[in-house]
């Protein structure tokens, strides 16, 4: 870790809220996700000269930039999202953090932006939940959430990658996500617009995929769907993921369920939750296969009951079931469009992990040290 890094200095904002606690007082609910900040953030510059350099732990506060700005032209902008979790034990723990970071640096090298060492990262992480150890909210399902990111710095319009940059991660606490009960979705699959191409930045969190994705998520409003399913850009018919998770088909196999979830192909996102599950689908004891599913199979599927269950699943929402599925074709309902026993179980058993109610066998939680005496 740098050296200004070693030492934090949590200046007080003095501000109304300092925990999660009083903020939920003020609100009189949970916060909504992602508009509630914590006081703090983790800022660190790059330059060709210093490298990475410069990190520290600072008052949340507005950046301001040049006009020429190249992130706010050319777009070298990319995040992460992940989560610390309150432990029985009173202990934090952030879930898989060693996966986020690899992921932030092979983001960095697709869009020719330096790759913030793993473990420069990780200490960041660290550094900020040990400093907000006070809005780690403590309920089932609550968690604070982490938000990683990293953007162009070069004040000027010439079309090459920035020379500077700069690293940022800021908190929010997050409330359940179904805070009255697990509900389903209906998703929009999307035939006219595409997310990524392969070849494209699909596999890397980065901001212009999302600009790329609004139309469409405004689309599936438009026709009473949460959420859009991106399809290959190519085929149009290979199902790649939904919104911004990953999904995932319970299928009948004969009395037996079985799990598909769609095969990367250079332009899905690999989620770290779309991972995690496919260890503790086998865990649970479950066949998953990572294979090309199409519309024409969900839908058949769906109708002749051989798909019994679809969930989405990301950091967000952990895992939400996916009761039906509506294109400008028609739409139709998966199983009873309630969610389902395998998806609950699965929700069930990651969230226990995640919150430390069960056993830990893979090494995924990775504990925030004791708050520093000073
Ligand atoms: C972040 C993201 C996901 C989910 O990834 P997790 O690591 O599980 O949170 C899926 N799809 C897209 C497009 C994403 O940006």
């Amino acid at each position: 870790m740098t050296k200004s890094m070693g030492t934090v200095v949590a200046r007080n904002l003095a501000p109304e809220l300092t925990s999660v606690q009083e903020c939920r007082q003020l609100t009189g609910s949970n916060p909504l996700f992602g508009a509630v900040f914590t006081q703090h953030m983790v800022t660190g510059q790059y330059d060709a000269e210093n490298g990475w350099h410069d990190f520290q732990v600072e008052p949340l506060s507005p950046f301001s930039f040049h006009p020429a700005t190249s992130t706010l032209h050319y777009g070298q902008a990319i995040f992460e999202g992940l989560k610390a979790y309150a432990q029985p034990d009173g202990s934090i723990a952030v879930f898989r953090p060693e996966v986020n970071a690899q992921r932030f640096a092979a983001s960095a090298r697709r869009l020719a932006m330096p790759p913030l060492p793993e473990q420069v990262f990780e200490a960041a992480i660290q550094q900020l939940v040990d400093v907000e150890r006070n809005w780690v909210p403590q309920g089932y399902g609550e968690s604070l959430y982490l938000r990683p990111m990293m953007f162009a710095r070069d004040a000027r319009l010439t079309t090459r990658p920035s020379a500077t940059y700069t690293f940022c991660l800021i908190a929010c606490p997050v409330g359940a996500y179904f805070p009255n009960g697990v509900s389903v979705v209906t998703v929009w699959i999307s035939e006219d617009y595409v997310r990524a191409v392969r070849g494209g930045t699909g596999e890397a969190k980065c901001a212009g995929n999302y600009a790329a994705s609004f139309l469409a998520q405004q689309e599936a409003t438009a026709n009473r769907c949460d959420q859009v399913v991106w399809l290959d850009a190519i085929d149009r018919e290979t199902i790649e993921e939904m919104g911004g998770m990953n999904l995932y088909f319970v299928l009948d196999d004969g009395g037996q369920r079985k799990l598909i979830t769609p095969v990367p192909t250079g332009s899905l996102l690999k989620g770290v939750t779309r991972a995690s599950l496919l260890t503790v689908a086998n865990d649970l004891g479950y066949q998953v296969e990572e294979r090309r599913i199409t519309t024409e199979e969900w839908e058949h599927g769906s109708r002749t009951g051989t798909i019994v269950e679809s969930f989405a699943c990301g950091t967000a929402a952990v895992v939400t079931p996916v009761g039906a599925a509506k294109s400008r074709k028609g739409s139709f309902t998966i199983g009873d469009g309630a969610p389902g026993p395998v998806t609950m179980e699965l929700r069930q058993r990651l969230l226990d992990i995640q919150h430390g109610r069960q056993k830990d066998t893979h090494g995924w939680l990775c504990p925030i040290g004791p708050a520093e005496k000073g």
